[in-house]
Formats: structure tokens, C-alpha cells, sequence
């Protein structure tokens, strides 16, 4: 890089740690300011599942400790039970959180500077532009923010031009590791999930993990405290090793559920992992995705620095567009199908999701897919064969899979058609398309 480029990343996420160091290894100053005191003060003490892939991709060695969950068994509200096998080599990797974040934590120090205990408070915005953050009360200029401030990033406030999912998007999900109960049997079904659990919206699951299990219960929009007391009480009563002690975490938490942002870039500022919706939860896609488009995010800003252009240049919202273009490409427009198909799932009856897991229609593999956050893709000799193994009586059941996967191949493919230039007529008449188009509603 020519000129020195500055960034301010907001939030020692797992993005914002990535993208600080392959921005620093770039040349860039970027400076990273987490509120936490410490590395250890971080949270999320337990493991991740995070598609094996996103090592590879990002010249990560596979954090220490890290295991694969080659199965799962998925249970609907009225008890139809379904097992998914994974070949090992493609089975996620069970990570634990405090291991990666430790290894992206020692990237980002040798390239960049991690100020802790920082409380970002806002944006700075100057001519329409952001220039900077206030943390700590005190104001710090860059020619970028890179807002990686997790899913209720205070910056949004400051940049409306930047996509806000309301609170139906967002699940809350409680998470605890219970002692495993002594004397109790083994479990049958090593890694349960709950869907529709208890005929609600939302999931939960019991997780034997050693001589703990870990459980979980999410809901989307948000969870009353008597709804997860019934969860929890019903989980203990049908997994018998969940013990009464809580050994690590035991709270509440907020994951974004649903499509990626449909514009996470302005004038000095882009968002990156949870403040920009990258996470299709449950299915390994978080952590996979926040890596993923921090390599973009850094190639898309040195690559313009290495053409010529000026720092304001490189970070104008005319240059970031084609790390969200290439981040769409990559993976967002596939998560915006994907979840066309967790909104159609969670409207199915309990009858008809109990007939599609148990019977013949969907294959392991398409489980393993589905379970992934991959998109379901039938060619016609399939969809004949499903039709063959359902039988006539259940065509109307296939139909409404049918009319949902239509529905998501179809986000997909406006996803795909992402302005190639940043355009900003152009580009909320892509945003209103898709937004309606993955939920149904007209809301840009
Ligand atoms: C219960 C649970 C289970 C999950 N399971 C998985 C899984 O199995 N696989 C997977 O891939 N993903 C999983 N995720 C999602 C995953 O954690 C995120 O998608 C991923 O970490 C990317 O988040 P992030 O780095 O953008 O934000 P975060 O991890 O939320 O990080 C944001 C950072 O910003 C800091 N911060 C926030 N506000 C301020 C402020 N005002 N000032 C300074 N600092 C601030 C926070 O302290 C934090 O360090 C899970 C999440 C939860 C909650």
C-alpha cells in the first residue's frame, strides 16, 4: 500500500480480529477497540460448530482440542425422530470458542493493535461521511470503521443507510452446560435437536458432551422467562443426563437469524459478521461467514489501494459495494435461500414436518445439506423420485415443499443479481426485491 490506510475496527469479534490482521498484514494501520478487559474476559466460554471449510479458506489451523460431530438427531414436536450421518471428512468441526479466538487474537496483535477495555459509543460522521467513533467519550479518526459490534452494534444507530432486521430476526437463544447427572443412562441420541420444540417457533437441544450436557433453547423474536422455564423443564424430563448444575454459561444470548443485511456498507464504514447478519444460526455458518468476508473485506481494500485509489477513495461506499457484492456472491445469496426454507419450516404443521424427516422424501444427504445451510437444489429426476417414494396421497405435501423451495431458489437468484456497481437508486430497488422476496413483506 502507498499512503498508510487507517482502520478503526469496533469489536474484537471473530471478524473484526480477522480483518485487522489481514489488513495489517497489508500494510494498513488498523487499530481494534473491544470493550471486554481481556482475552479472557471474552465470552462464549464452550465450543462451535464451524464448517471445516472455513479453516482452509482463511490459513487457520484448526483450533486445538476441536472434534467433529459426525450426527444428529432431529425430533419433531409430535416425537418423529430422524438421525443425519456425515462423512467425517465433511462433518463441522467442534471448536472451542476461547481456542480460536486466542489464535485470531495472536494474528491480529503481531499485524495490528487491540485497545481493550474500549466502550464504542457511536459514530462520527462529518459530511455525510463516517470518519470515526466515539469510545471511551473521546473521538478517533480513520479513513474506516469496520463495525464488527456483534448483532446489536451501537454504530447502526449513527448510519441509517445501513439495513436494521427488526426483532422478529433475531433469536434468542439460551445456552448452558448442565453436570451430567450422576448415575443416570447413557443417552441413546448423543446430539438431539428439538425442532418446532414444543410445537413453538424455535429450537432447542441436549448435547451429551462429556460429563456435561450441553442445552440450549431459542426463540425467534425473543423468550419469556415461563416459555424457557417450560423448555428447560421439558428438556430435563426427556434427557435424563441433564444434571442440575450449570457449569458454564446459563444466559441469554442474540443471534441474528435471517438474511444477510441487504447493504452493510457506507461512506467510510462497513459492517462485518453479526452487525451485518452474516449468521444462518444453528448450522456452523457464523463463524464460517465472519472469516469468509473478513478476507474480502481486506482484499477489496488493498486491491483498491494497490490500483491507485486514495485512502477516502478505497473506503468511499462505491469501492466497499464489491466487498458486499463478493460477499453476496460468496455465501449471502445462498443464505437468503436458506432461510426462505427455516421461515417455510417453522409454518409447517407438526404433521407434515414429522412425515418429511421420517419418511423416505428427504435423503441423508439432503438432511446433511439442509442441516448445513446449503440449499436444497432437486433436479427433475429427483423431485420424480420423491414423488415416487411419497406416494399420490402425499402430493399436496410435496407440492408445499416444492412451492418453498421455488420460493428460495428464487431469493437466491435475486440475490445473485446484486448490482454490479454501487448505484444507490440501483440498488434499493435490488434491496426492496429481495427483502420481499425472502420474507414476503415490502419493508426497505
Ligand atoms: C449461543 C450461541 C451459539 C452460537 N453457535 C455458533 C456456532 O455453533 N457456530 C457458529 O459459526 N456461530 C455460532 N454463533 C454465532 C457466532 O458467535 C457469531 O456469528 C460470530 O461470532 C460472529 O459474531 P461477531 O464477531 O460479529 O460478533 P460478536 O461475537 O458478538 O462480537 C462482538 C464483539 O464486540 C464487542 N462489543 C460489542 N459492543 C461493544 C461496544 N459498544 N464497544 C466495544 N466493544 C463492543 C463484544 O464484546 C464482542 O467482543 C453462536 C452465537 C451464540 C450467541
Amino acid at each position: 500500500m502507498e499512503k498508510r490506510f487507517k482502520a478503526i475496527v469496533a469489536g474484537a469479534g471473530i471478524g473484526g480480529l480477522a480483518v485487522a490482521a489481514a489488513l495489517g498484514k497489508a500494510g494498513a494501520e488498523a487499530i481494534v477497540y473491544e470493550r471486554a478487559e481481556s482475552l479472557d474476559d471474552m465470552r462464549y466460554p464452550w465450543h462451535d460448530d464451524v464448517q471445516p471449510e472455513a479453516f482452509e479458506r482463511a490459513g487457520i489451523e484448526v483450533p486445538k482440542g476441536s472434534f467433529r460431530k459426525k450426527n444428529w438427531t432431529f425430533v419433531t414436536p409430535d416425537g418423529a425422530v430422524r438421525r443425519m450421518y456425515e462423512a467425517p471428512e465433511k462433518a463441522d468441526f467442534s471448536v472451542w470458542r476461547r481456542e480460536l479466538n486466542a489464535e485470531l487474537y495472536a494474528r491480529a496483535a503481531r499485524y495490528a493493535e487491540v485497545r481493550f477495555s474500549s466502550q464504542v459509543e457511536g459514530a462520527v460522521r462529518e459530511n455525510g461521511r463516517v470518519v470515526g467513533i466515539t469510545v471511551n467519550g473521546e473521538r478517533v479518526y480513520a479513513d474506516l470503521v469496520i463495525d464488527s459490534l456483534g448483532v446489536d452494534s451501537v454504530l447502526k444507530k449513527d448510519v441509517p443507510e445501513i439495513t436494521v432486521h427488526d426483532g422478529e430476526e433475531i433469536f434468542a437463544v439460551y445456552r448452558a452446560f448442565c453436570e451430567k447427572r450422576k448415575g443416570a443412562p447413557e443417552a441413546v441420541y448423543t446430539n438431539k435437536v428439538y425442532l418446532k420444540h414444543l410445537g413453538e417457533r424455535g429450537i432447542a437441544w441436549a448435547i451429551q458432551d462429556g460429563d456435561e450436557v450441553d442445552v440450549l433453547a431459542g426463540r425467534p423474536g425473543g423468550m419469556s422467562k415461563e416459555v424457557l422455564m417450560r423448555a428447560l423443564e421439558k428438556l430435563a424430563e426427556e434427557n435424563v443426563t441433564v444434571g442440575e448444575r450449570v457449569t458454564r454459561g446459563g444466559g441469554i444470548y442474540r443471534i441474528p437469524v435471517r438474511y444477510p443485511a441487504t447493504r452493510m456498507v457506507a461512506d467510510g464504514y462497513a459492517a462485518i459478521g453479526d452487525a451485518a447478519y452474516m449468521t444462518v444460526p444453528m448450522l456452523g455458518s457464523g463463524i464460517a461467514a465472519s472469516l469468509l468476508a473478513a478476507d474480502i473485506l481486506a482484499e477489496c481494500i488493498s486491491s483498491a489501494t494497490e490500483r491507485g485509489l486514495s485512502p477516502a477513495e478505497a473506503a468511499s461506499a462505491g469501492n466497499l459495494w464489491n466487498y458486499e457484492r463478493k460477499y453476496f456472491l460468496s455465501a449471502g445469496a445462498e443464505h437468503c435461500g436458506v432461510d426462505v426454507t427455516k421461515r417455510g419450516v417453522l409454518e409447517f404443521s407438526d404433521e407434515l414436518l414429522g412425515w418429511l424427516l421420517v419418511s423416505d422424501v428427504l435423503t441423508n444427504d439432503d438432511v446433511c445439506a439442509l442441516a448445513k445451510g446449503r440449499f436444497l437444489n432437486i433436479g427433475v429426476k429427483e423431485a420424480l423420485a420423491k414423488v415416487k417414494a411419497a406416494g399420490l396421497k402425499k402430493l399436496p405435501a410435496l407440492f408445499k415443499v416444492n412451492a418453498m423451495l421455488t420460493r428460495g431458489k428464487r431469493a437466491i437468484a435475486i440475490a445473485k443479481r446484486i448490482p454490479a456497481k454501487f448505484e444507490p437508486r440501483a440498488v434499493k430497488r435490488w434491496e426492496r426485491k429481495l427483502v420481499k422476496a425472502v420474507t414476503g413483506k415490502k419493508r426497505v
